[in-house]
């Protein structure tokens, strides 16, 4: 028998960065959580601690195969999220996020859940309003090499929102900004895991460009914070929502940051910009402070800090479930 306010989740991409920190979190809060990963980039390491549990379960599934199981909630985060990992097979991303998208709606609609999308800042691309407001429809290359992830996710939006208009479904969306900590993986590829892990093998700290652009980092706890209320707000909240951290630092200044937070005294040297890489990005999370009463308590320096405690135990070889 179900108790009352235990809900049956899923959590697509679950062993994943933030798929691992939130089934962490609903495991802890009494839910059944199942989690459905392909380990594309996610790891079994992520969710070791949970496997013991006996509200968690983990199953081995690619997203666009279709999936018949009975649930609540399903926080669909499946897709690789570093450009790295994207770009190394493209049209597998957009299968991903636009197959995964139709099977995991399906699956909402037979069973009547409520259904999360994981989308991101990219659906902005190289934005030329800044900050970005939820209703800024983007500036994005459709040709490019970020093109995969970026229109796989808006494609996955307009389903979401088709899905809400044709049947009905109670859909959550939330328009990611970049998000760092613990648990990141040591080879992600993107700019805080890589600083940390050169930092502190006193390699030098790669910056792409001249380190000009900007990015706005949202500590991991506080996205998950985010990513629960949404999920929980009223009925109908079915628009999307930018959710991240509105302090925005240039690359320069992030690596100075992570140079600090590692007591580090690695060099910085400066490698080529990645096409198509955005400018500059910052959140306006206006919507989310009036909808789900939320913005974010760690600042960058904390966050920073608690990131390189995590990497330098990963790095001395000593297991997630000793460090998270
Ligand atoms: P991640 O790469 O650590 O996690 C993605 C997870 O999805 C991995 O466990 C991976 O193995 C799994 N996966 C990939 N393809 C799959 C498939 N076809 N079927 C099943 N599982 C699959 O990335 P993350 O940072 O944890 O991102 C999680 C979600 O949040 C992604 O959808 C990403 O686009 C979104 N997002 C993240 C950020 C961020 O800064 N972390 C920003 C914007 C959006
Ligand atoms: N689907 C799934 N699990 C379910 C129900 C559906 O994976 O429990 C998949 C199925 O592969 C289907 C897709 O979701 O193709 C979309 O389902 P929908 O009912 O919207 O469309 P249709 O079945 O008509 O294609
Ligand atoms: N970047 C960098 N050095 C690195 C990795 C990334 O300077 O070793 C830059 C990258 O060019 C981008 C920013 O950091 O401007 C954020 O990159 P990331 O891959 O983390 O995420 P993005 O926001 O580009 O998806």
């Amino acid at each position: 028998m179900k108790e009352l306010g235990r809900k049956r989740i899923l959590v697509t991409g679950g062993a994943g960065f933030l798929g691992s920190h939130l089934c962490e979190r609903l495991v802890e809060a009494g839910h059944d959580v199942l989690c459905v990963d392909n380990f594309f980039t996610g790891t079994r390491e992520n969710v070791a601690h949970l496997l013991g549990r006996s509200n968690f379960e983990l199953m081995r599934h690619d997203v666009t195969f279709p999936l018949y199981v009975e649930v609540d909630e399903i926080y669909n985060l499946a897709c690789p999220a570093s450009p790295v990992h994207y770009q190394y097979d493209p049209v597998r991303t957009t299968k991903t996020s636009v197959h995964g998208a139709i099977n995991m709606l399906g699956l909402a609609k037979r069973v009547r859940a409520k259904i999360f999308q994981a989308s991101t800042s990219e659906v902005y691309g190289d934005a030329r309003v800044h900050p970005q407001k939820e209703d800024y429809w983007g500036h994005v290359n459709p040709v490019g090499p970020r093109a995969c992830y970026d229109e796989g996710k808006r494609c996955a939006e307009t389903l979401f929102v088709d899905y809400r208009r044709q049947y009905g479904l109670e859909v959550r969306i939330a328009r990611i900004f970049n998000t760092y900590g613990p648990c990141m993986h040591p080879a992600d590829g993107r700019v805080v895991s890589n600083f940390m892990v050169q930092a502190l093998t006193n390699e030098p700290l790669t910056v792409y460009g001249d380190g000009s652009q900007t990015r706005s980092l949202c500590y991991v706890d506080d996205m998950i914070d985010a990513f629960i209320r949404l999920m929980d707000a009223p009925e109908g909240t079915c628009d999307p929502v930018n959710l991240g951290n509105p302090h925005e630092v240039s690359m320069l200044e992030l690596a100075e940051h992570v140079r600090r937070a590692t007591r580090s005294d690695s060099e910085i040297v400066f490698r080529p910009l990645p096409i198509d890489d955005p400018w500059h990005r910052q959140p306006d999370i206006s919507a989310a402070r009036a909808l789900l009463d939320w913005s974010p308590t760690t600042s960058l320096d904390a966050g920073l800090s608690a990131t390189a405690d995590h990497f330098r135990a990963r790095l001395a070889g000593r297991e997630r479930a000793a460090c998270c």
